[in-house]
């Protein structure tokens, strides 16, 4: 017998968390330090790019008709009318009829010219070039637009910007973006038999793993992390944190103490202070969670057992946060694999089951719950629907990487 009231499915609690988003708010700052950061309006090219119509080999600036039908044995023969030299203007140089130009990787299109031949494909000979191959029209060249047209969108709002993208914005000569501000997300463990990671658990006492597990993927993700320590399962302890955390945060997760036993205070606390909107999510790991709202805040209890700990924080305030961060594609990545193993799963939820990839295969992690060493063996998660009875060894899935 279920000890929640009302149990809910994951696409319903994704949903409440998901509405509970506060609008991004945005900073500017330097495009170097983009990278990670959601954009936040788009950044559009002022100017053509790369502005000038250039060779993309080195080689020799041609008129493409002029090389039709040239080969190894019968080249074309075209004079040589001088050198484009790199930054700087193909000034007085042009290819007119039966002549060419000497131009560098990068180099400015000299008038006239319409392709370009690589050297590889030629012999000089004095003045005189051999052309061995032909070229056609347009061949080896970039055009002033090719790139970026003045005007249109080279970083869509709402894209997280890679490594990539800042080499992009220098190119585009932006030195700043506007991206949304890190959302601050307040880490909260409860249990009275938690120790800090510097001390040695006594009998029944264990490290909290949950808070620097969270604090980790929160940083990657891109908010801030900020923590609370650890409380005991008591009424005035939780209130007192609570009331700390809340003004500083814009998020709160508490992880542990969100079941019905008699110990388990976050459903009370949040619901003296604010409201629980969902107490029991149809899902494995990590039925016990508690979605709710305190001053308007966002607050989540999650499982205490680190691996459920994370699966709820994967499926259910990971989409929160992509919200909160104006994010348009998740930030998780997945793959498809093959799926090695039976997976025997539950009608009626929706199941989480930690898989290993190996090759495109991904092999079932099984383990009992509240190990922590299928974190580590596992690559990432493979769900199972809930009104599935499981999944047979060789069928296509989708791992969620984690
Ligand atoms: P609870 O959800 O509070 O009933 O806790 C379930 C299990 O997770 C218990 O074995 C706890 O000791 C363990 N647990 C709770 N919080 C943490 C934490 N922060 N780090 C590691 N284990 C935890
Ligand atoms: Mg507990």
């Amino acid at each position: 017998m279920s000890r929640f009231l009302h149990v809910v499915a994951v696409p319903e609690a994704v949903a409440t968390a998901v509405g509970m988003a506060p609008d991004p708010l945005t900073e500017e700052i330097p495009a170097d330090h983009a990278p990670g950061r959601v954009l936040c309006a788009e950044v559009i090219a002022g100017e053509d790019i790369p502005g000038f119509d250039r060779s993309v080999v080195d080689g020799f600036a041609v008129r493409a008709e002029d090389t039709a039908g040239s080969s190894e044995s019968v080249p074309a023969l075209l004079r040589c009318a001088g050198r484009v030299a790199m930054g700087y203007a193909a000034a007085g140089l042009s290819v007119a009829n039966g002549g060419c130009v000497y131009i560098p990787t990068g180099g400015v299109l000299p008038k006239g010219a319409n392709a370009v031949v690589m050297v590889e494909n030629t012999e000089e000979t004095g003045d005189m070039v051999l052309v061995k191959r032909p070229v056609s029209y347009g061949e080896n060249i970039l055009l002033h637009d090719d790139d970026y047209r003045r005007g249109t969108v080279v970083l869509p709002s709402g894209r997280r910007l890679s490594p990539r993208d800042a080499g992009v914005l220098a190119a585009c000569g932006r030195t700043s973006v506007i991206v949304s501000k890190k959302p601050v997300i307040g880490i909260i463990s409860t249990g009275n038999e938690l120790v800090p990671v510097t001390a040695t658990p006594g009998p029944g006492q264990v490290r909290d793993a949950n808070a620097s597990m969270l604090a980790a993927y929160l940083r990657e993700y891109g908010c801030t992390p900020k923590f609370y320590g650890i409380v005991p399962d008591e009424h005035e302890a939780f209130e007192t944190v609570i009331s700390r955390a809340l003004p500083e945060c814009d998020v709160l997760l508490l992880s542990g103490g969100s079941s019905k036993d008699d110990r388990d205070m976050t459903a009370r606390v949040v619901a003296g202070r604010g409201e629980v909107l969902v107490h029991g999510i149809a899902i494995a790991p990590g039925k016990p969670t508690i979605i709710g709202r305190i001053d308007g805040k966002p607050v989540f209890g999650l499982p205490g057992h680190p691996a459920s700990a994370f699966v709820v924080f994967i499926v259910i305030v990971c989409p929160l946060l992509d919200r909160m961060l104006g994010q348009t594609k998740a930030f998780l990545r997945t793959t498809r694999a093959t799926l090695g193993d039976n997976i025997p799963s539950q009608k009626g939820r929706e199941e989480y089951f930690r898989v290993r990839l190996e090759n495109g295969t991904a092999q079932p992690v099984f383990g009992k719950a509240g190990l922590l060493n299928t974190l580590v063996a596992s690559d990432g998660l493979v769900r199972i629907p809930s009104g599935c009875e499981g999944l047979e060894r060789g069928s296509e899935v989708e791992v969620i990487l984690w």
